[in-house]
């Protein structure tokens, strides 16, 4: 049997008139995804296992004449930061190189609910940490459109696995970009909703005020009906919202007339000029849909970067800690005394990115620094927050570029820190807001590297960000 990528609908379809069978279609992209691994990289690990007694339930379903759920049959990756019962979850780090979950991250288990089915674990930076994949102790993933650049970070596996048409969608996790931007990287559709929409359980903590899990795929409509599935509240997630899910893919209407769309004047002055021209051109074709466009200004953007460093670095510091070769698997085997031993495990096991975090968050945490450094980031995130509180006054979305630049070389950023931290410029701010924002693919540039363009709504308003996608996606040839 031959797979094409298939849609969410496109597996619904073929279940439903026996075209394939749950069991066969997860049996022959299992095959198929283990072959095209040897390009990327993108995974880690594959759970044949799981996926087969989860194909072999769809099918008894489908057999009894039930409904067998919104994800019936569909093949998802899920990034390895995002815990499975008993499969390895490194986070892409030679701490957890061995560790086995004992419980399924709340997004992962509505998946299974749902008719999903859990190919396997894809690469990423280590903890998350880092915009280009090169910071996982398992070696980078290449990007499928071309092999010699990054797909982007820090859920570059998962971004690699959508586009390469190994699974049909994806988990990844967002602290600052991490799924818009690996996804404009890679040409498909990212999304981080709105903080608290998603279930954080079982998502390991990098900056839990500023963590989410958000859907990869390579259609809008397809990212609106994951997220449909793993959105909702979570009595084991102290910050996910209540607030009631909407049917998004049933609202993808494709009408975006007399939406009101602002251009934040400060996102579009240090684009280098292919990325910017594709941006304005999408930004032309949404105006041919009837959308009003005007300039709006978020002045805090110049500190969002600075004020995220801080931010996250300090979270990760307090959330790191637990790593300490006691409770966890990795333990170094040479020490005398117990503080020798919690120093050694952590100085063997971190790669470099997460230990200059650790430095750097406890460093603004530290009595005396804390006013003057982590109260101040947090001022400033208010602000950022108040910024696009006010642009929501006037405008329905806000339309910027992901990233300043498409997919980088490997190897081209990784000796300069401050370099790759600059490629988040655009995405930090949407993740300190807490806001809904998404990547949606608008072209491509001269030598072929996928360009995509953010969308950002008001809080929970994911539902206008979809439909503006859609009705953009609609337009696009691939
Ligand atoms: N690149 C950013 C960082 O390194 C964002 C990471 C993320 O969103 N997980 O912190």
């Amino acid at each position: 049997m031959k797979i094409p990528p298939l849609t969410i609908d496109g597996v619904r379809e073929g279940l439903l008139s026996r075209q394939f069978s749950a069991t066969e279609l997860a049996g022959e992209a299992l095959r198929f995804a283990e072959g095209e691994n040897a390009t990327t990289g993108a995974y880690l690990h594959f759970s044949p296992e799981r996926a087969l007694a989860a194909a072999r339930q769809v099918d008894d379903k489908i057999a009894r004449g039930e409904e067998p759920g919104p994800l019936a049959g569909v093949t998802v990756a899920v990034k390895d930061v995002i815990v499975t019962k008993g499969i390895r979850t490194t986070c892409g780090s030679k701490l957890l190189a061995h560790f086995i979950p004992p419980y399924d991250a709340t997004a992962v288990e509505r998946i299974e609910q749902a008719g999903g089915i859990l190919m396997g674990k894809t690469n990423c930076d280590e903890f998350a940490m880092g915009s280009s994949n090169e910071n996982s102790a398992f070696g980078p993933v290449r990007n499928p459109v071309a092999t010699d650049r990054v797909p982007g970070g820090s859920s570059g596996g998962s971004a690699a696995a959508v586009a390469q048409g190994t699974a049909v969608v994806a988990l990844g996790s967002d602290t600052g970009g991490s799924i818009r931007q690996p996804a404009s990287f890679c040409g498909v559709v990212g999304v981080t909703p709105t903080y608290g929409r998603v279930s954080r359980y079982g998502l390991t903590a990098f900056a839990s005020s500023l963590d989410h899990i958000g859907p990869l795929a390579r259609s809008v409509k397809d990212s609106a009906t994951l997220l449909g599935v793993i959105a909702g509240h979570d009595p084991r997630d102290a910050t996910s919202a209540a607030a009631p899910v909407p049917d998004y893919a049933a609202e993808l209407t494709g009408d975006v007339k007399g939406l009101k769309l602002g251009l934040p004047r400060e996102y579009l002055k240090d684009l280098t000029s292919e990325t910017g021209r594709l941006i304005l051109k999408g930004v032309d074709t949404l105006k041919s849909l009837g959308c009003e466009v005007r300039e709006i200004s978020l002045p805090a953007t110049d500190y969002a970067i600075a004020s995220y460093y801080i931010i996250a670095t300090a979270e990760a510091s307090s959330n790191l800690a637990r790593y300490d070769g006691v409770r966890y698997t990795f333990r170094s085997g040479s020490s005398e005394t117990l503080s020798d031993m919690y120093r050694n495990t952590r100085g063997e096991a971190f790669g470099a990115e997460c230990k200059r975090r650790i430095m750097l968050g406890t460093y603004v945490l530290s009595a005396g620094y804390y006013d003057a450094y982590y109260l101040k980031a947090q001022k400033v995130r208010g602000l950022i927050a108040r910024d696009f509180a006010n642009a929501f006054q006037q405008v329905d979305a806000i339309v910027a570029p992901v990233s300043p630049f498409p997919a980088f070389k490997l190897g081209e950023k990784v000796d300069d820190p401050l370099a790759m931290y600059l490629s988040d410029i655009f995405t930090i701010t949407g993740s300190l807001a807490g806001i809904p924002c998404m990547s949606v693919p608008c072209g491509k540039t001269a030598e072929g590297l996928p360009v995509g363009m953010q969308i950002l709504t008001r809080h929970f308003d994911e539902s206008t960000m979809f439909r503006l996608a859609d009705a953009f996606e609609r337009t696009q040839t691939r």
